[in-house]
């Protein structure tokens, strides 16, 4: 019989519009993805080609349960230059993306029943991770016009003695905002709790740069990785940095859970750390003029933008004057004009009426996804 806590587990929504994507292109039919949360470059050259040295030099076995020593020192000097802070090899685990430093970091802080507050809206995720570790989630709802920032009374309100951690994203999914100074400060005055930063956007910034939690309080779990800022979602590289005390703890999670991440992967991790910063820049450039396309576009086109979304590769717009079941309204789009779009429930209540574009995609496919979304709304509304 499945577990009660496996049947818990939601499912992203956005696969449901992918499935139908996929069911109208077996049909013959051109979609236009705006849907997915996936970089369309290729990995820079210089991180395949470090990978193919490290495969060749049999770079093949295990590594140290934590990652390769030579990698956790390459993300300590990384967020040395970026921030400023100081962290020591022995505060990294490397892991097999960020998604699994997740669920580490929640079965190293939470007991059965223990709390965590989590933001509406949300990257769906975080939810089965607090649940798969056995902890409860506290949601705290977050308004458009304030950039889906938490209120700090509203924190305080959620807060019970087994509230154990907060989660924050900048630059967020769904919503593209880099969190301010004073956003992340307001977070670091909550002392009994561990802040869980997920910095996975980090770099993708197009205005503002995005302050790391770090930079603020040590009583922290940052969550990092090489899938959207370097092109590697499907390499499966990923880190977390914490609070020295966890050194052993993490260690041995990780030793049981994972043993280690993939060796000859981690050597390309450092090649990306170290050698890539060229093709990140151009990479960023591009995102950049794509970004300023589409939301000059959507807003022409009647949508409303809260506040500038300027870092990830999201514009969360408001679509209420359109639809009020932002679900139903991602179908009948897919369906009618053939473009996918992530309905804004699928990040919780407070995203319903949104919808999520992508713009990880060529301008020419989003010109021509977004001239039929136009062509829609003309027709319906
Ligand atoms: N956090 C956020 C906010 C994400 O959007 C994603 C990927 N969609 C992840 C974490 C997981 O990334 P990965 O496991 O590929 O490192």
């Amino acid at each position: 019989m499945i577990s009660k806590r496996a049947s818990d587990f939601t499912s992203f929504i956005v696969m449901d519009v992918m499935a139908k994507a996929e069911e109208l292109e077996r049909k013959g039919e051109n979609v236009i993805h705006m849907e997915v949360g996936e970089p369309d470059f290729p990995t820079p050259k210089v991180i395949t080609q470090a990978a193919q040295e490290a495969l060749l030099n049999n770079k093949t076995r295990y590594t140290h349960a934590l990652g390769l020593l030579e990698l956790r020192e390459a993300i300590c000097d990384f967020y040395h230059k970026e921030y400023h802070v100081n962290i020591t090899p022995d505060q990294v685990m490397v892991s097999t993306g960020t998604s699994p430093a997740l669920l580490f970091a929640m079965l190293a802080i939470l007991d059965h029943g223990d709390e965590v507050i989590v933001s509406n809206p949300r990257y769906p995720c975080y939810q089965n991770f607090i649940l798969a570790a056995g902890g409860k989630i506290k949601d705290v709802m977050t308004y458009p016009q304030e950039g889906f920032q938490y209120r700090q009374r509203d924190i305080k309100k959620m807060l019970s003695p087994r509230t154990k951690a907060i989660v924050i994203n900048s630059p967020s999914n769904p919503t593209g905002i880099v969190m301010t100074r004073e956003h992340m400060e307001n977070v670091a005055e909550f002392k009994k709790q561990y802040i869980i930063s997920d910095e996975i956007y980090h770099g993708l910034v197009y205005k503002e740069r995005a302050h790391s939690i770090l930079e603020f309080t040590d009583k922290a779990f940052v969550i990092n990785g090489f899938s959207k800022l370097y092109a590697m979602t499907g390499w499966r590289l990923g880190y977390c940095i914490f609070p020295k005390e966890f050194s052993k703890v993490m260690q041995r999670i990780h030793q049981n859970f994972m043993i280690s991440a993939n060796g000859f992967i981690q050597w390309a991790g450092i090649a990306a750390l170290t050698k890539a910063k060229k093709d990140v820049d151009k990479m960023i450039k591009i995102y950049d003029k794509r970004r300023q396309y589409m939301l000059a576009r959507l807003l022409k086109m009647g949508f409303a933008i809260h506040l500038e979304p300027t870092g990830a590769f999201y514009v969360f717009a408001d679509a209420k004057r359109f639809c009020k079941d932002s679900y139903r309204e991602a179908f009948n789009i897919i369906e009618e004009v053939k473009v996918g779009v992530t309905p804004g429930i699928d990040f919780g209540s407070c995203g319903e009426g949104f919808l999520r574009f992508s713009y990880a995609n060529s301008l020419e496919n989003i010109k021509e996804g977004l001239d039929r979304l136009e062509r829609y709304l003309l027709k319906y509304f």
